[in-house]
């Protein structure tokens, strides 16, 4: 199924069986359980720089995703 890439936001391709992400447009090629990672990465990001407008505590479950740094 056609999700979006998390690297450059075109269509990306999910396996109908979740093994894998594959985007063509920016060759992104990770399993299903990185590109979830790299997701939640992103998002801990974005709240980080939100985090002085909301307070919230979202980015604790930041884990060991420090690799993807
Ligand atoms: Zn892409």
């Amino acid at each position: 199924m056609k999700i979006k890439c998390p690297k450059c936001k075109e269509a990306a391709e999910l396996a109908p069986d979740f093994s894998f992400v594959k985007c063509d447009k920016c060759e992104l090629d990770m399993s299903y359980g990185e590109y979830v990672q790299f997701v939640a990465h992103n998002d801990i990001t974005y709240s980080d720089i939100l985090g002085d407008y909301t307070g919230g505590t979202e980015g604790e479950n930041a884990g060991t995703l420090d690799e993807w740094d």
